[in-house]
């Protein structure tokens, strides 16, 4: 496996970077490229690695390679879990933490060099025609509704008959965001489920609430197939009235955290709710 690792000292701007970066990637033709973590590479160097066609990965903190495979380490929820993982897409690049740089590149016997980026680059934009963005799909997230509707990851589980039912919980969801004009919150659970993704297409991280998403102000709260997990409901601490819908007597909204709990099948509850609204 061919490594390259480049060394990114001075001033740039994101305009002459880019292509600069783009042109330097490129040329090492190197499996893996290695850059340390400085506010220039930062800026500029995911948009020159999506330009020269290569996968990019930031903040590493550790390298390791065995044969083809390379395994890397990064933190995730501000410190507290160490990942590792891997990656089958070539060429990739890795910007290490850039305290570490060094340390990473003389374990793994690579000599940086300085990036090329004098490359002459055209910083003016050329348009070359202008394509309708069309309609685009509607929001689900409404700061300014008075309602905000959380979806926790029990509208992916198996259900009473022993199956899952995407499509059917994805139609419930949507109906009642259509007919009460709610915001739409979700679990981290949830939103970083990738086999409900497909399913769940009009809901991405942008609605995940709580202590890594986000705090929203809503007069009112309606959670459905979500636990009530602290590292969730701490997103709720504006939300004063707040109801919850779940099948599990004990689950965390019953520990003082909503005002009323239903603990109830919220497929049912929600479809016999959009009937009622319809
Ligand atoms: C550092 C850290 C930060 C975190 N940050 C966040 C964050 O910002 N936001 C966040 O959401 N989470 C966060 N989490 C994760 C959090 O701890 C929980 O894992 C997550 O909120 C659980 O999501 P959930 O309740 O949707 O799923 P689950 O825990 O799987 O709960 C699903 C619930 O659905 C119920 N259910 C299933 N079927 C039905 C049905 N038919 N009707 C009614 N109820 C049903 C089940 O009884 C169950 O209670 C964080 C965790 C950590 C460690």
């Amino acid at each position: 496996m061919k490594i390259a690792a480049f060394t990114v000292d001075g001033n740039g701007t994101f305009a002459q970077d880019v292509p600069a970066f783009a042109a330097a990637l490129s040329a090492a033709a190197a499996d893996i490229v290695l850059v340390p973590g400085v506010s220039r590479v930062r800026r500029s160097m995911p948009a020159a690695a999506l330009r020269a066609g290569m996968a990019i990965d930031t903040n590493v903190v550790a390298v390791m390679v065995d044969g083809d495979k390379a395994t890397v380490q990064r933190w995730a929820y501000r410190q507290r879990i160490l990942t590792t993982f891997t990656r089958a897409a070539r060429p990739w690049v890795i910007v290490t933490d850039p305290a570490l740089f060094s340390d990473i590149c003389s374990k793994l016997g690579v000599v940086p060099v300085p990036v090329a980026s004098d490359t002459p680059a055209e910083t003016r934009t050329k348009v070359n025609g202008v394509v309708a963005a069309g309609a685009g799909g509607e929001s689900t997230v409404k700061p300014d509704s008075p309602l905000l509707f959380v979806a926790g990851a029990g509208w992916t589980k198996k259900q009473a008959d022993g199956a899952t039912h995407l499509d059917e919980a994805a139609a419930v969801i949507t109906g009642f965001l259509a007919r009460s004009g709610a915001s739409l919150g979700s679990s981290k659970s949830l939103v970083d489920m990738p086999e409900a993704a497909k399913a769940f297409s009009f809901m991405s991280h942008m609605n995940q609430v709580g202590q890594t998403g986000s705090t929203p102000r809503h007069a009112k709260g309606l959670s459905t197939c979500c636990h009530g997990e602290e590292p969730h409901v701490v997103g709720w601490r504006f939300v004063n009235n707040r109801r919850a819908v779940n099948l599990d007597a004990n689950c965390g909204w019953a520990q003082g955290k909503a005002d009323v709990l239903y603990v109830a099948d919220a497929f049912a509850v929600m479809k016999k709710v959009n009937e009622l609204l319809s």
